[in-house]
């Protein structure tokens, strides 16, 4: 569904959680890994007992601070902590350490292709923990949950939108392009699947012109498709509310992958439902201008400027250098391929075009396959060369790399791949043709030249498709006479 097709107007606004990609957590120094057995991650800090200080982690600060200049915000110089307090099993210590009134970043731009999405704000928060449902299932829950305390304060950020997005196709494409700077920049690993990053989804429908309507927020939904179904299905829910004259009630929303129903959790809060306070136990965080202008000079090359540098220097179409710098693995790939020396277009096909078949009809990611960026060059080298035709690495190669990796001489060695440039052989394959297809001789004499292909046919199937086609031309001109 796109915007112009809807009676009323989606406003959404996103609230993006990031885990940061550090070794340790937030406020102490345990690991981060994700995987443990239960609890095993866990100190006095995280596990909130009485009289424990925090400490701040570095690295969680530098890379907020590289997400903010990716997407253009101002970096406060003067920030700091807050209490956020709520009760809930998986938070002991009965508030979450957040940024409330001073954030650490403020005022982005994220562009999506179709828009600008304004940034409001990016703020640093640790992660609460996890609560695992164990037992008989019920309809919301079960007879019993265990707390499991490995997340609780695992470094996040919090990049919260302006409401500039109108539909469930621009949420898709904004939480894309953040994902894609914050791999680029590596401070995420953006994996959704395990809770990297998820978000929550502030929705609301008005008629054209009739300002904000009352908006609902849906959390904690961690996938592409999950996002777009959970809008769409708001979208149905609260417009038909509203063709009923009734009132959307203010409330966060749980959506629910098996149904693809969103359903109310609690009434939603305000802030001051929180009592906020600034954190007694951490200093303010107080940046130097300078070390900014550092973090920003050691940024990386972001997926716009590189997509741009592939079209200026290899000379690839837009297309294609959007394909490829749309995942930055596959990027690095690419490059790596080039460093061999090979044409940079003719590499750039090969990866949108048989490799990305490849992987989408096996759901695999590139790095899953055994095909290494030197294996991919050494084939285009051999096609380059005349050792092998383009139609045999398609049809009889790529796949056999990207499987099993195994080395391509090797490979053309033993299957017998390798382009016949053997001109004495092909002739006597092109007079064997000719003298076995005297009719169409004549047709092609006595005036028809699409005949002239049907011998190329004839000669390629004599060989398997590995004679050199241009040698076969040029018997062709020669002996059709
Ligand atoms: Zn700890």
């Amino acid at each position: 569904m796109t915007a112009t097709q809807q009676k009323y107007q989606i406003v959404i606004g996103l609230e993006v959680h990031a885990q940061l990609k550090t070794a340790s957590k937030l406020f102490c120094k345990c690991s981060t890994k994700f995987g443990a057995a239960p609890n095993a991650n866990t100190c006095p800090v995280c596990m909130g007992y009485p009289g424990v200080l925090p400490t701040l982690n570095k690295q969680a600060v530098e890379y907020a601070i590289k997400a903010g200049l990716a997407l253009g915000c101002e970096i406060d110089l003067h920030s700091k902590f807050d209490r956020k307090q709520y009760f809930y099993p998986d938070l002991p210590k009965g508030y979450q350490i957040s940024q409330y009134d001073k954030p650490i970043c403020n005022h982005g731009i994220l562009n999506i292709g179709t828009k600008d999405v304004r940034i409001l704000r990016i703020h640093m928060e640790e992660d609460a923990g996890k609560l695992v449902h164990a037992g008989a299932e019920r309809l919301h829950g079960s007879d019993y949950s265990l707390a499991d305390l490995n997340r609780a304060s695992t470094p996040l950020i919090e990049i919260v939108s302006m409401p500039d997005i109108s539909c469930a196709e621009e949420a898709v494409a904004y939480v894309k392009e953040l994902r894609k700077i914050l791999l680029y920049l590596d401070v995420c690993d953006g994996n959704m699947q395990e809770g990297s990053m998820r978000c929550d989804i502030n929705i609301s429908l008005n008629l054209a012109g009739q300002g904000l309507g009352t908006r609902a927020e849906i959390k904690n939904v961690n996938s592409f498709r999950s996002i777009s179904r959970a809008i769409e299905y708001e979208y149905k829910r609260q417009s038909e509310l509203l063709d009923k004259g009734e009132k959307i009630v203010q409330e966060t929303r749980l959506f629910e992958e098996t149904s693809g129903k969103t359903f109310s959790m609690r009434s939603k809060e305000d802030a001051h439902d929180y009592r906020y306070f600034p954190e007694p136990d951490l200093l303010p965080l107080i940046l130097e201008a300078k070390h900014i202008e550092e973090v920003k000079a050691s940024l990386p090359e972001l997926p716009v400027q590189k997509k741009n540098r592939y079209v200026l220097e290899f000379k690839l179409n837009e297309e294609a250098a959007l394909a490829i710098t749309d995942d930055f693995a596959t990027a690095m790939f690419y490059e790596k391929v080039l460093n061999s020396g090979v044409n940079a277009t003719k590499a750039a096909n090969w990866l949108i075009g048989p490799i990305a078949g490849y992987l989408n009809e096996n759901k695999l990611e590139l790095s899953e396959t055994k095909l290494s960026p030197k294996l991919l060059a050494q084939m285009i080298s051999l096609i380059e060369s005349g050792i092998i035709s383009d139609n045999i690495a398609k049809n009889d190669i790529i796949n056999e790399l990207l499987a099993t990796g195994i080395d391509v001489q090797k490979l053309i060695d033993e299957k017998g791949l390798a382009q016949i440039t053997d001109t004495g052989a092909i002739e006597k394959i092109v007079k064997d043709v000719i003298a076995n297809n005297q009719k169409q001789l004549e047709q092609y004499r006595s005036g028809n030249p699409k005949i002239r292909g049907f011998f190329v046919g004839q000669v390629m199937k004599a060989t398997e498709g590995k004679a050199s086609p241009a040698i076969i031309n040029d018997l062709l001109d020669r002996l059709l006479v």
